[in-house]
């Protein structure tokens, strides 16, 4: 049995009072939350502040990239020793946007969750296809070489999968449960052939691209589906926990 995680993903949208408040109404609306994990990942300036309103709940923090390096003159860059001291636990790592707007590969990916699980973050590595890939009939091709291209020399134990098309994110299009199924799915199978069935069976796969409310329930349905990372819904405290709530 894989317990469903739900994580918000903040971009870069809240300064820190509005961080503040936007914690300060998860916690009051998901006190009782014991059927999720749940992780919000508020842009790097509110860390510290949603961390000391969480402290406490159930609730984790996490964030939006890192460095793979633990310290040295790369300005503007975090490390994941900055991260963990400040009282993170997860970070995502390969989310399209870093990806398409600034370049991110699957080498730096995978530089990035081996410096992770070394200073003891849990990373959430994301992939997924453009509507390009998809039109072509690639999507499997696209996130199986992802997959690989970031994990492949790696234990993939403690890391979180989230498949996000592209073409779902910030679109208000999603993927059909039975589409968003189909690569979860095939993502469990190539998790098995590579690390076997007791890993692929442990491994939770999130989905993420306009997951709203009113999508959720339908999605959480399929069985390869263990939850979600929700972007612009995360961001308002009553969406947010009408998701988690659909996982009931
Ligand atoms: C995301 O940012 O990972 C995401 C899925 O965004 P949205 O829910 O807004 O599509």
């Amino acid at each position: 049995m894989r317990k469903p995680l739900v994580a918000g993903n903040w971009k870069m949208f809240t300064v820190p009072s509005v961080s503040k408040e936007l914690a300060a109404g998860l916690k009051s609306k998901l006190a009782g939350c014991g059927w999720a994990d749940l992780v919000v990942c508020p842009p790097y300036t509110s860390l510290t502040t949603v961390i000391s309103e969480l402290t406490g709940t159930s609730i984790d923090v996490g964030a939006q990239n890192l460095h793979w390096e633990s310290e040295g003159a790369f300005t503007g860059e975090i490390s994941p020793q900055m991260l963990s001291d400040s009282g993170c636990k997860w970070v995502i790592i390969g989310h399209s946007e870093r990806r398409a707007i600034f370049g991110e590969t699957d080498d730096g990916v995978f530089k990035k969750i081996n410096a992770a699980l070394k200073t003891g973050l849990k990373p959430i590595v994301c992939v997924g296809e453009s509507l390009e890939q998809r039109d072509s009939g690639v999507t499997e091709e696209i996130v199986k070489g992802q997959l690989l291209g970031g994990i492949g020399q790696l234990n993939i134990s403690g890391l979180t999968i989230a498949y996000e098309p592209v073409w779902a994110i910030g679109t208000g299009r999603t993927a059909t449960p039975q589409q968003a199924q189909d690569v979860h799915r095939f993502l469990r199978n190539t998790i098995k052939e590579k690390w076997g069935q007791e890993k692929a069976e442990s491994i939770k796969i999130l989905y993420g691209g306009s997951v709203k409310p009113e999508n959720a329930g339908d999605l959480s349905k399929k069985d390869d589906i263990d939850g979600f990372l929700v972007g612009g819904a995360s961001l308002k405290a009553d969406s947010f926990a009408a998701i988690i709530e659909t996982l009931k």
